[in-house]
């Protein structure tokens, strides 16, 4: 492997934009002697010239863009966190609403049924129980909300 103990140095001078015009007459008169440093000349120049180019072209959102983008980002984050457990409570809530709609449907599917049901609890008894569970069903998810909401 053939190495110049100056290609750091021209590598350097080509990297911080010194190359040709601000660098040493005595670096550029060794580029012109040895193949190494010509050769690494020929390539770090032209990707030192394509860095600059994209860097000229690019253009990047400004300070209050990025600003704003964050304090989005961050609120949808802050909300989500928020929500979580209400959003696990409404599941709960769904599936417990999903268990006695189907135990209700499969008892009142048969009227005969329903009506046995009804009358061992009394019907102002399971009016009053199918009152306190829509009510329970109601609340929880508000009273959780209320509970758990920071603001
Ligand atoms: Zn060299």
């Amino acid at each position: 492997m053939i190495e110049c103990l100056r290609e750091a140095d021209v590598f350097e001078a080509i990297a911080f934009g010194r190359w040709p015009a601000d660098a040493d007459a005595e670096l550029r008169g060794h580029v012109a002697h040895c193949p190494v440093c010509r050769d690494l000349v020929t390539v770090a120049a032209a990707l030192q010239s394509d860095r600059q180019a994209l860097v000229g072209a690019a253009q990047p959102p400004t300070a209050g863009v990025v600003w704003w983008r964050a304090a989005v980002r961050t609120r949808a984050e802050a909300t989500r966190t928020a929500m979580q457990p209400i959003t696990m409570w409404h599941r709960v809530v769904a599936a417990c609403v999903a268990v006695v709609a189907a135990v209700l449907s499969r008892d009142l599917w048969q009227w005969g049924r329903a009506a046995d049901v009804l009358a061992s609890f009394g019907g102002q008894r399971a009016a009053l129980v199918l009152v306190g569970l829509v009510a329970a069903l109601v609340l929880a998810p508000l009273a959780l909300y209320f509970t758990l909401a920071d603001d």
